[in-house]
C-alpha cells in the first residue's frame, strides 16, 4: 500500500517565501485577515484529514468502485458516506466559499493546497467536493439572488451536492451539436428532456440532493454555441425554503466501467421533463459555463500535481531501499548484497523529473491561484486587469501540462519499482490509471492547446503574453548580473526570446492557413509550460542561493540544475516540430491512413 506524508514544508516555501501570500493578500481588503499563522493551521489540519482519513480508502475504493443498483441509485464504495460525514462535520466544503454563503472565505491560494492534499490522498473522492465546488463558483457568479439564497448555503455546507453536465452521446468537444432540450413552462421554470453522458458524481448516496448544472437549447434557439442555455436541475425538487419535494425527473441511467478513478461515480443521465430554473441569460448558457469549467481546469491540474506527490514520495523510498546491482561507480553500500537502486544515474534521472515537475508546478499552481483572487478582490483596476489576463493565459497551461506531465510521472515512478510497480500489490498502477483522464476531460489537452494558442496568445495579439512576458524581463533585469544566477537566468532569457519568435512565426502562417495552428499548437503548448517551469524554477533558485548551508534550500537549487539540464532542452525539439508546419500532418488523405 503507498503511503502519504503531507509535504507541508514544501507548501509552505511556496506560499511563505516564493509567493508571500500574507504581504500579497494585505492589499486585499477581503483577505487582509490572512497571516502565516492561519495558513499553516490549515495546512496542518487539512493534510492531517487527507492523510489519516482519504488515503487509506484509496485502494479499497479503486478495488470496490461505485455500485449500479438499478432504478438509478448509485451506491459509493464503504467507507466514502462516512468520510464524506466526517469531511462535512469538519468543515471543508466551506474552507474557501464566501461568508456571506457560510464559507470560511480562506483564499484560493490556501484552498489549492487543500486541494493537492486531497488529490494525493484519494482523487476519486476529491471529484466529489471537487465538482460542487465549481457548481458554486457558477451560481455565485451567474445565480440570481433567489438562486443564490437557495442553494449557495446548501452546496458551500456540504449539505448537497452539485455536478456538471455537458457532454451528450455524439457531443464532448463540440458542445455546438448538443440536443438536449428545455421547454418554457407557464409558471417560468423549464421542463429538461435529453442524454448526458460520462457525468462525473452523476448520482451516488452521499448527500440527500444533488443539483445538476445542465446545457440545454431553448426551442427558438439558434443553431452553435450560440443556442445554448444553463438551467439548475435539482435531483429533489426544492421548495422556497429550501425543504426537498417530489423526486424529479432525472436519474442515472447506468454507471461507466473505466480505466481509473473508480470510486467516483461516472453516470449516464437521463432527464425526462426533469424541472429546472434558467441560470443567466438565454442562449448565453456556455459562457456561464465557463465560470465552472475555468475553476474545473484548474482542478484537473491539482489533481494530477497531487498524483505526481503522492507517486514521488513512493518511488523515492522504494528506490532507497531497493537493493539491485552495484553503482557504476563501485559499491555504495558494501555491507549489503547489492546497492539501493538509488545509486543508478538513471533511476535518478526518473525521481529528479518528477521532483522538477512537481516542485516547479506548485509553485505556478498556487501563484495562479493567487492571481485568481488579485482578478477578483484587488483594489486596484489596472491590477485586477493584469491578473485576469494572465489567468486566462495560463489556464490552459496549468490544466495540460501538469496533467501531460501528472501521466508521465505516475510511468515514471511505477518505472522505479520495475515489476512491482506494474502488479497492483504496491498501488503505484492505480496512479498511472487514475492519472490518465486528467488529459482527457474538462477539453482534451489538444483543445487546451489550441485554446492557449488560438484565443489566448494570437486572439489578443500577443498581449497576454507579453505580460507574462514582462515578469520575465523584470526577474532578468533584476538577476542578470548576478553571477551565481547566470545558469538559470540565461536559460530562461534565451526561451523568452525564441517563444517570442515562434508565436510571430506561427501566427504569420496561421494567417495564411489555419491548419498552422492546428499542427503547431501541442507543442506549442508544451514550449509555453517549459518557459513557466523556467520562470518559476529560476525564481526558486533566486531563494536558494541565499541559503548556502541549508540542506533544504541546497535541494532546491540541484533539482533547478537539473531542471535546466535535462528538462527544459525539450523545447528544442518542440520548437522545431512546431516550426515544421502543417504539411507533413495534412498531406495524407483521410482514405489512406
Ligand atoms: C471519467 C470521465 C468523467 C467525465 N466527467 C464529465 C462531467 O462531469 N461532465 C461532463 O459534461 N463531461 C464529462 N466528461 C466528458 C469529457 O469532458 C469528454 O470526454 C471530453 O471533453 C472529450 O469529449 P469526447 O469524449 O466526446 O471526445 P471527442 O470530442 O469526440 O474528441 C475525440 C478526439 O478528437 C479530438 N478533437 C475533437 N475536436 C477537435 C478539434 N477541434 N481539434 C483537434 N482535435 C479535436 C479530441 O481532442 C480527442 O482527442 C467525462 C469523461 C470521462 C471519461
Amino acid at each position: 500500500m503507498p503511503t502519504y506524508t503531507p509535504p507541508i514544508r514544501e507548501m509552505q516555501f511556496v506560499l511563505h517565501e516564493l509567493l508571500d501570500v500574507s504581504s500579497a493578500y494585505g492589499e486585499m481588503p477581503r483577505h487582509a485577515e490572512i497571516n502565516r499563522e492561519l495558513v499553516d493551521q490549515v495546512l496542518e489540519q487539512g493534510g492531517r484529514f487527507c492523510a489519516e482519513v482519504l488515503a487509506p480508502l484509496n485502494r479499497t475504493g479503486d478495488e470496490e468502485g461505485c455500485t449500479f443498483a438499478g432504478d438509478g441509485v448509485v451506491r459509493t464504495p464503504a467507507g466514502f458516506q462516512a468520510a464524506w460525514a466526517q469531511f462535512r462535520d469538519a468543515g471543508w466544503p466551506t474552507l474557501s466559499c464566501d461568508p456571506e454563503y457560510g464559507g470560511q472565505g480562506m483564499p484560493s491560494a490556501v484552498g489549492i493546497a487543500f486541494q493537492e492534499m486531497m488529490n494525493s490522498a484519494n482523487q476519486a473522492f476529491t471529484m466529489y467536493p471537487g465538482l460542487t465546488h465549481g457548481a458554486y463558483d457558477c451560481l455565485l457568479a451567474h445565480g440570481t439572488p433567489e438562486q443564490k439564497a437557495l442553494y449557495l448555503p446548501r452546496l458551500v455546507s456540504g449539505q448537497w451536492m452539485g455536478t456538471m453536465c455537458l457532454t451528450e452521446p455524439h457531443c464532448g468537444t463540440d458542445l455546438g451539436m448538443l440536443r438536449t432540450r428545455a421547454e418554457l413552462q407557464a409558471d417560468g421554470s423549464y421542463r429538461i428532456t435529453g442524454t448526458k453522458i460520462f457525468i462525473s458524481a452523476g448520482e451516488h448516496d452521499l448527500v440527500e440532493n444533488i443539483v445538476h448544472l445542465v446545457l440545454a437549447r431553448l426551442p427558438d434557439a439558434p443553431g452553435g454555441t450560440k443556442g445554448i442555455s444553463l438551467f439548475i436541475v435539482p435531483k429533489f425538487r426544492v421548495g422556497a425554503d429550501g425543504s426537498l419535494g417530489e423526486r424529479n425527473g432525472v436519474k442515472a441511467a447506468r454507471l461507466e466501467h473505466k480505466m481509473g478513478i473508480n470510486a467516483n461515480a461516472t453516470c449516464e443521465m437521463q432527464f425526462d421533463g426533469a424541472v429546472g430554473t434558467m441560470v443567466g441569460e438565454p442562449n448565453k448558457g456556455l459562457n456561464a459555463m465557463f465560470v465552472m469549467m475555468n475553476a474545473a481546469r484548474i482542478g484537473v491540474g491539482m489533481q494530477s500535481l497531487g498524483l505526481t506527490e503522492v507517486a514521488y514520495q513512493n518511488a523515492v523510498a522504494y528506490a532507497r531501499d531497493r537493493l539491485q546491482s552495484r553503482a557504476l561507480t563501485g559499491p555504495k553500500a558494501a555491507d549489503k548484497p547489492a546497492d539501493p537502486i538509488i545509486v543508478h544515474p538513471d533511476v535518478r534521472r526518473m525521481l529528479l523529473t518528477q521532483r522538477a515537475y512537481l516542485e516547479g508546478s506548485r509553485a505556478f499552481a498556487y501563484w495562479l491561484a493567487l492571481h485568481a483572487d488579485r482578478a477578483e478582490h484587488h483594489p486596484d483596476e489596472a491590477e485586477r486587469k493584469a491578473s485576469h489576463d494572465l489567468l486566462a493565459l495560463l489556464t490552459p497551461v496549468v490544466k495540460a501540462f501538469l496533467t501531460d506531465n501528472g501521466f508521465l510521472c505516475a510511468n515514471l515512478a511505477m518505472q522505479v519499482y520495475g515489476g512491482h510497480g506494474y502488479i497492483r500489490d504496491n498501488g503505484m498502477e492505480q496512479f498511472v490509471r487514475d492519472a490518465r483522464i486528467n488529459m482527457i476531460y474538462e477539453g482534451t489537452n489538444t483543445i487546451q492547446s489550441l485554446d492557449l494558442l488560438g484565443r489566448k496568445v494570437l486572439g489578443d495579439a500577443g498581449a497576454k503574453l507579453r505580460r507574462f512576458g514582462a515578469l520575465i524581463n523584470e526577474l532578468v533585469e533584476a538577476e542578470g548580473t548576478r553571477e551565481a544566477m547566470a545558469e538559470f537566468i540565461n536559460p530562461l532569457a534565451d526561451l523568452g526570446q525564441k517563444v517570442e519568435k515562434l508565436t510571430m512565426e506561427i501566427g504569420m502562417k496561421a494567417l495564411q492557413n489555419p491548419d498552422e495552428a492546428g499542427a503547431a499548437a501541442v507543442d506549442y503548448l508544451r514550449v509555453i509550460g517549459h518557459l513557466v517551469m523556467s520562470y518559476f524554477w529560476a525564481r526558486i533558485a533566486r531563494i536558494a542561493l541565499d541559503h548556502p548551508d541549508d540542506p533544504f534550500y541546497q535541494t532546491k537549487l540541484a533539482v533547478a540544475r537539473f531542471y535546466f539540464a535535462r528538462l527544459q532542452p525539450e523545447t528544442a525539439a518542440c520548437i522545431r516540430s512546431a516550426r515544421a508546419g502543417a504539411a507533413s500532418v495534412m498531406a495524407l488523405d483521410a482514405a489512406l491512413f
